[in-house]
């Protein structure tokens, strides 16, 4: 992606940052080192819910170049969309379940180490203990957030692969992207009622890459269109040689 900068390889897969992700780190210092590490940690987690989804991919042929973080969270480059709607069910599927499995692994240990009183702690990060719950429980809403069925979450692209078996992909987009919209002018107004500034950035986010998403399903399925006249003129004409 353009304008970003190699953070390390993994797997064969470049994880990148954004210059923009260096704003968000400037704005979380600003409220403390404290949270800029947290939101560091929380990336750290989005990087591996991005590997999940990579790696159920590439066990499709879906080769993933890179992954690029963003301040509104991560994206895995692929080279191809998934052909068959169950593939795209399972790539989608894979990155929220990673953070519900490391939700449920560590539920215990962490209640046995700090105990209820420190586990249901609301967000502060002031000790040690406090930072690590803030992280785990960080996971419980990277799942939640990703599976609202909405476009560009996990959960819209699922929503998407569902309807796809028995609509079409193009009418299962459609209604995926409304969604999307739907949920981002939601987001916008609690965000705007709230005076919550992230939350009225990610509606914004959300109403762009679901309009995006719509017009690569439309090109993609134009492009089939022309193939399969293209193939159709290719048998006309392969008969007609024939006959001459
Ligand atoms: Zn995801």
């Amino acid at each position: 992606m353009r304008g970003s900068i190699k953070l390390f390889k993994i797997a064969g897969i470049r994880v990148n940052v954004h210059a923009t992700f260096f704003l968000l780190l400037l704005l979380f210092l600003a409220m403390g080192i404290k949270w800029m590490f947290l939101i560091s940690a929380v990336f750290f987690f989005v990087t591996l819910h991005e590997l999940a989804h990579s790696i159920v991919a590439r066990k499709f042929g879906i080769n993933v170049k890179e992954i690029t973080l963003l301040p509104i969270g991560g994206v895995a480059s692929m080279n191809r969309m998934p052909e068959k709607p169950y593939q795209e069910l399972l790539i989608s599927l894979a990155g929220p379940l990673f953070n519900i499995a490391i939700v449920v692994i560590f539920f215990f240990p962490l209640y046995a180490i700090f105990g209820p009183e420190t586990l249901f702690h609301p967000l502060s990060v002031n000790t040690l203990p406090l930072f690590i719950v803030q992280i785990y429980w960080i996971n419980l809403m990277l799942a939640v957030f990703n599976l609202i069925p909405a476009f560009p979450m996990d959960g819209g692209r699922m929503l998407r692969a569902i309807l796809a078996q028995k609509m079409g992909s193009v009418k299962a987009t459609r209604i995926a992207v409304i969604c999307g919209h739907v949920f981002s002018i939601l987001f916008l107004v609690v965000g705007f009622l709230k005076g919550h500034f992230i939350l009225m950035l990610i509606a914004v986010f959300i109403y762009i890459s679901a309009s995006n998403e719509e017009m690569q399903v439309n090109m993609q399925e134009r492009f089939k269109d022309r193939y399969r006249n293209r193939d159709a003129e290719d048998k006309i004409g392969d008969e007609k040689n024939g006959k001459d």
